[in-house]
C-alpha cells in the first residue's frame, strides 16, 4: 500500500500548475480533496460537506457533491459503495480492496501483501490486465469480532 507520505509526493509532483491528474483544481475541489486526504476514514458526502464547511463556510452541499463527482471521474478519488447506504469516498489510489465491517460499518483499506501484482492475486485468464480494482469484502473487523466472541 502507498503510504500517506508517498502519495503526497505524487500529488505535489503533478500539481505544479494547479492541476492534479490533469484536472484543474479549483479552490473548492482542492478543499474537498484535502478533507479526504486529511482524515482517511471513508466519509460520506454529507460528512465531507460538514468538514469542508468548517474550513470554507460558504461551500454548499451541491458544490461538495459536484467536486466529489469530478474528483471521482478524474480518478483521484474512489467511490465506495457500502450496500444500500450512501457512497463513501476514498483518496487512496494504491491498488486496494475495501473491508466493510457489518457491525460498526467502519471501512478499511486492504492493500496487497508484499507489494504483490494485482494480476497475481486472482485466478485471471492468461494475459489479462487489470486497470481498475474494485473489491469489497464484508465481515467483522478485529475489534467487533473479539467483542462477539467475548
Ligand atoms: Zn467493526
Ligand atoms: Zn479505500
Amino acid at each position: 500500500m502507498v503510504s500517506k507520505l508517498q502519495q503526497s509526493i505524487v500529488v505535489e509532483s503533478t500539481s505544479e500548475n494547479g492541476a492534479l491528474g490533469g484536472l484543474r483544481m479549483t479552490k473548492q475541489r482542492k478543499l474537498v480533496y484535502d478533507v479526504l486526504m486529511d482524515e482517511r476514514d471513508h466519509p460520506t458526502a454529507t460528512e465531507v460537506y460538514i468538514r469542508s464547511k468548517e474550513r470554507m463556510s460558504s461551500i454548499s452541499l451541491a458544490t461538495v457533491y459536484n467536486c466529489l463527482e469530478t474528483l471521482s471521474a478524474a480518478g483521484l478519488v474512489k467511490q465506495v459503495n457500502v450496500g444500500r447506504d450512501a457512497s463513501r469516498y476514498c483518496p487512496n489510489l494504491a491498488p486496494h480492496a475495501h473491508f466493510i465491517c457489518g457491525k460498526c460499518e467502519e471501512v478499511y483499506d486492504i492493500g496487497l501483501k508484499n507489494d504483490a501484482e494485482m494480476e497475481s492475486v486472482w485466478a485471471l485468464p492468461e494475459g489479462t490486465r487489470i486497470d481498475h480494482l474494485e473489491v469489497a469484502m464484508k465481515g467483522l473487523c478485529a475489534k467487533c469480532n473479539a467483542k462477539q466472541k467475548a
